[in-house]
């Protein structure tokens, strides 16, 4: 048992009575204050708006995906309860679940066909959709009305009580906030929500830990979808009037800076911005006819001055004023998944592979054999197409031609996060790190990749994560952010996330360039220790001492080809291998 003492934060507040509490708070101030109607509409608003914008935290804050189309989902929901209840006679709680499924469907279709879309080219396409919703809702006038829009929407009862007065409707949404705020904190810190900050971080590092971003970014774009057609479900019915220029354009951009203002990456931040966006033109209407302006400035000064939003520059400020409580870390020795595959049976079989890239062979009619248990290094000069090997051994690339096998099983051409499944694991030549997470976060993803709940240590991805992360001898660092370690240690945080997942072949990428000797001693242990474990291990290496230290079997590589296959001592002595990559000099030290 290695127990460790740590300094830095360790978020394990229980947020949820938190949360309740503040519910509660907001719901007794709604009760005891003299509100006047209008105010009492204004918060209304604010509450409806606000389980909108928080769609944007999921898609936009957790997933990393940007979406302009937010008050089309919030148009689709209010018009599917208006004409759901007016049109079809369902009753409120019918049309509310219509609601929700209508826009949840859109989301789902919006996320499917532009998943394989980022940046600019994702914002038009949200952007194209957005003009398509606004435009049926004008002009499909036999449906929707068209512009004069929908009046005498009606309000719930519950529990024999209708809803009519406007205070009642407000602590109702003030409920439904309040679950919607809850459940979109729970998300962030649940497996899907950890899912999707390591696909907004470094998709290819996720996808290669297990990660389907495919699916998680259709089920980011539905949960955002869903949430926008709650929240303007829930906006027709306490307005009961609604009309297609509520949902237009300028008001996704209002969605979205309400998201960005309060900070998006946060439950508190969204709240808070959407209540200071619907808040700040009505405290400022005082200004009369400067107002618009004074307005603009003061949410173009909070962006440039606060990046991440108004609840980002106050965690910043509390982290920095406050020393935060130590917390213990504890783990258990690691325990790697029983290789079924007997010793010296090939694990990983590579026969005639090429992958050419144009008129570039980076791999041509190569095979390779790995067997279990072993150190096998794969050696030869820059651009011999080593790492090419491995991104198509992990499917990032698909191969031109040849037959792969992992464990028996032909895995040609299989996605990455499907051979995470299966026990691949790797590192990258240039760190690919979750640079907006701790390190225990990092090999938690790694700890968490499907099929890795039979392992020893059951479904506990932080035990087992802990577990990795002591064995590479970081257990101290659990709970700092990635990107504060020194480069040695973020190699060996990816080599931490790689074992996490208990692999059946571990793929390490040149481990140790960047290393200085001590660094590099240390790994040459680390990698007899990876053995003792019973792991199998291809290490692309250039450091020709410490692959003759750890190295079972050698392979070489030249333009894609392998010259040389076999023992150390062979290879290493192979006068192929001496031209094209060694040299005189090496073999003279060597020997
Ligand atoms: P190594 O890892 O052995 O240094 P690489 O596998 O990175 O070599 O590269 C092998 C060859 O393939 C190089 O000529 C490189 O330029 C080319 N190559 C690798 N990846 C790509 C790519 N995505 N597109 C085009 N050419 C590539
Ligand atoms: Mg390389």
């Amino acid at each position: 048992m290695t127990v460790t003492t740590i300094s830095s934060a360790s978020n394990r507040v229980p947020k949820v009575p938190l949360f309740v509490l503040a519910g509660a708070i907001a719901i007794g101030l709604v009760l005891m204050l003299p509100l006047d109607g209008y105010t009492v509409s204004i918060i209304m608003q604010a509450a409806t708006y606000a389980i909108a914008v928080l769609g944007l935290t999921v898609v936009l804050g957790y997933a990393g995906q940007i979406t302009l189309a937010q008050a089309a989902f919030f148009g689709l929901g209010a018009y599917s309860l208006a004409l759901g209840t007016l049109d079809l006679g369902l009753s409120f709680w019918v049309a509310l679940a219509l609601a929700v499924v209508v826009s949840g469907a859109f989301g789902a279709i919006l996320g499917l066909t532009s998943v394989r879309l980022g940046g600019h080219y994702l914002a038009m396409v949200t952007i194209s959709f957005q003009q398509i919703v606004t435009l049926v809702l004008t002009n499909w006038i036999s449906l929707t009305r068209g512009p004069d829009g929908i009046a005498g929407i009606g309000r719930p009862s519950i529990l024999g009580r209708e809803l009519t007065s406007n205070v009642d409707y407000l602590i109702f949404s003030i409920v439904v906030l309040t679950l919607v705020i809850i459940s979109v904190w729970k998300l962030k810190s649940s497996r899907l929500g950890r899912r999707m900050e390591a696909m907004r971080d470094n998709e290819i590092a996720a996808s290669v830990t297990g990660v389907n971003v495919y699916l998680t970014k259709v089920i980011s774009f539905t949960i955002c979808a869903v949430l926008g057609g709650l929240g303007g479900a829930l906006f027709a019915s306490g307005f009961s009037y609604i009309s297609p220029d509520q949902f237009s354009f300028a008001e996704s951009i209002v969605f979205l800076t309400m998201a960005l203002l309060g900070g998006v990456h946060s439950v508190i931040g969204t709240a808070l911005g959407t209540l200071l966006l619907v808040l700040l033109p009505e405290m400022l209407r005082f200004l009369r006819d400067i107002y618009l302006a004074v307005y603009g400035l003061a949410v173009i000064l909070i962006m440039i001055f606060m990046p991440d939003g108004i609840w980002g520059f106050v965690t910043l400020l509390s982290d920095k004023l406050f020393h935060r409580i130590a917390a213990r870390r504890a783990s258990a020795p690691l325990k790697l998944a029983k290789n079924e595959t007997p010793s010296s049976a090939p694990v990983l079989e590579v026969e005639t592979l090429s992958k050419h890239f144009g008129g570039v062979k980076a791999l041509d009619n190569m095979g390779m054999t790995v067997s279990a248990n072993e150190i096998h290094a794969l050696i030869g000069p820059n651009g011999s197409g080593k790492t090419t090997l491995v991104n198509v051994l992990t499917g990032l690339y698909k191969p031109t031609s040849g037959n792969i096998r992992f464990n028996g099983e032909t895995i040609t051409g299989m996605a990455p996060h499907a051979l995470a499944a299966r026990g691949l694991a790797r590192t990258f030549q240039n760190i690919r790190l979750f640079r907006s997470m701790t390190c225990l976060e990092n090999v938690i993803l790694g700890a968490q990749r499907p099929g890795n709940d039979l392992t020893p240590d059951g479904g506990n991805a932080e035990a087992r994560a802990l577990a990795a992360l002591a064995f590479v001898d970081l257990l101290d660092r659990a709970d700092d952010l990635v990107g504060d370690l020194p480069y040695g240690h973020q190699r060996k945080v990816e080599i931490a996330r790689a074992l996490a997942a208990s692999p059946r072949l571990l793929l390490l990428d040149e481990p140790a360039a960047g290393l200085n000797s001590t660094e590099k001693q240390q790994l040459v242990e680390l990698l007899q220790r990876m053995k003792a474990l019973g792991l199998t291990i291809l290490v692309i290496e250039h450091d020709m001492p410490l692959v003759e230290q750890v190295a079972d079997h050698i392979t070489v590589l030249n333009f894609g080809e392998r010259i040389a296959n076999g023992t150390p001592a062979m290879v290493l002595r192979d006068q192929l291998v001496i031209n094209a990559y060694l040299g005189e000099t090496h073999v003279h030290a060597a020997t």
